[in-house]
């Protein structure tokens, strides 16, 4: 890989773009796919480790699917190239890369049992009849299925088939199971337990697994590895805890949780402006008065009592969330989100305190500039602007 792609890597926070130093199973070199007129993907380069549980993170459209379907053989990239081991697999058919999938519509075969659909491609493989019963109830006890075998998959309900979906992909030992919103079908409950299952699942067999979804809790949950994806273009690669607490700009930080998004000004290194107040902040490298994004999350706005010397506004409006409080209060020009365990009422004038390491700066990005102020909401008889896709902090409408 050239010197272009490993920069691109470090700037989206995978800093090991270099295959000699890193476990990398497949690499995805540049790949762009053109439909039509259309750009669904435009220079994706991402590695996948070996083991690694990585998720392709993104709002519908984003290209997530046809990233998938290309690493499977499924779909042709425009340019570029998928790498597997060192050696491009481009020409490969899907049934000669190593590869399963599991879809969230699981087509199971109907007019066959629990056990001929899991032993379905070993069957295929001419395995004698002792090695495939052998193999398909060590697969129906990792799902959770023992003693289902002679079950019709249609007595069975949503989470059961979808497990059935992933043993008969499982069963064929691939070394990576792409796996493509295969909760979606399912009640939030059953999600919940079948991610922990998946996640078990995983590290039990140490199979890479490639993760498509567009719920963020689900990815954060589940991954070792998460891609942001936006628009064809990974926004951030890393961690679940790295794209949380540091995202690197407006667009992640906005879809990984909520986020007040403010317009800044960096004064100098460690030194922002935001609000018409100067704070003291951790981030350094920009140029001096540089337009910035800053990010807050709600949860890190600690309530005070109202000062001059802090941030300050009026409650303008209290949700009961169960663990805490959610409240929407309108300050410095901006309507703030905040979190608080403890209750300020409405009309309360409160303060806002933000240590320096909880304010994210980051460079504006096209996302930002492009959500600018559209949309005006009432709260509490005022009217606010209020930014697509419900970004806080929202300026204030004249
Ligand atoms: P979702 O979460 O809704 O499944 P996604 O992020 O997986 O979305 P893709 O399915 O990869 O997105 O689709 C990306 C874009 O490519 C979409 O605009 C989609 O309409 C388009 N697209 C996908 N497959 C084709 C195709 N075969 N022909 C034309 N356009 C396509």
């Amino acid at each position: 890989m050239g010197n272009n792609t490993a920069e691109f890597l470090i700037s989206l926070g995978r800093g090991c773009a270099d295959m000699s130093g890193c476990e990398h199973l497949i690499d995805l070199v540049n790949v762009d796919k053109v439909f039509g007129q259309t750009t669904v993907l435009n220079n994706i380069n991402l590695y996948i480790r070996r083991n690694e549980f990585l998720t392709l993170l993104g709002p519908s459209g984003c290209g997530k699917t046809t990233t998938l379907r290309i690493i499977g053989g499924f779909e042709y990239p425009t340019q570029g190239d998928v790498i597997f081991e060192g050696k491009s697999i481009l020409k490969l058919p899907p049934y000669r890369r190593h590869v399963n999938t599991v879809f969230q519509k699981y087509a199971l075969f109907p007019n066959m049992n629990v056990a001929e659909n899991i032993a379905f491609g070993l069957k295929i493989k001419k395995m004698s009849g002792s090695v495939i019963s052998e193999k398909v109830e060590a697969m129906l006890k990792l799902v959770n299925l023992s003693g289902y075998g002679k079950r019709s998959v249609a007595s069975l309900s949503g989470g059961q088939q979808q497990r059935v979906a992933i043993a008969r992909a499982l069963v064929n030992e691939p070394r990576v199971l792409l796996l493509d919103e295969p909760l979606g079908a399912l009640d939030l409950q059953l999600r919940k337990e079948m991610q922990i299952e998946l996640k078990n699942m995983q590290r039990k067999l140490g199979i890479t697994f490639i993760y498509v979804t567009h719920d963020q809790e689900e990815a954060l949950t589940m991954s070792d590895t998460v891609a942001v994806m936006n628009a064809g273009e990974v926004q951030q690669i890393g961690s679940p805890e790295d794209i949380y607490n540091e995202p690197r700009n407006a667009f992640v930080a906005n879809f990984i949780g909520e986020s007040n998004i403010l317009d800044g000004r960096m004064r100098e290194d460690y030194r922002v402006e935001f609000a018409d107040r100067l704070f003291n902040c951790v981030d350094k490298g920009f140029r001096d008065n540089e337009p910035v994004d800053v990010v807050i999350r709600p949860e890190d706005i600690k309530i005070v009592p109202a000062s001059e010397e802090l941030l300050f506004g009026t409650v303008r409006n209290v949700i009961f969330k169960g663990v805490h409080y959610e409240m929407l209060i309108e300050g410095a020009g901006y309507l703030w989100k905040a979190q608080s365990t403890v209750m300020s009422e409405t009309g309360c004038r409160v303060g806002m305190d933000i240590a320096p390491d909880l304010i994210h700066v980051m460079r504006k990005s096209e996302y930002s500039v492009n959500n600018e102020t559209d949309r005006a909401d009432e709260i509490g008889g005022d009217m606010f602007i209020r930014p697509r896709r419900g970004i806080y902090a929202a300026r204030v409408a004249n």
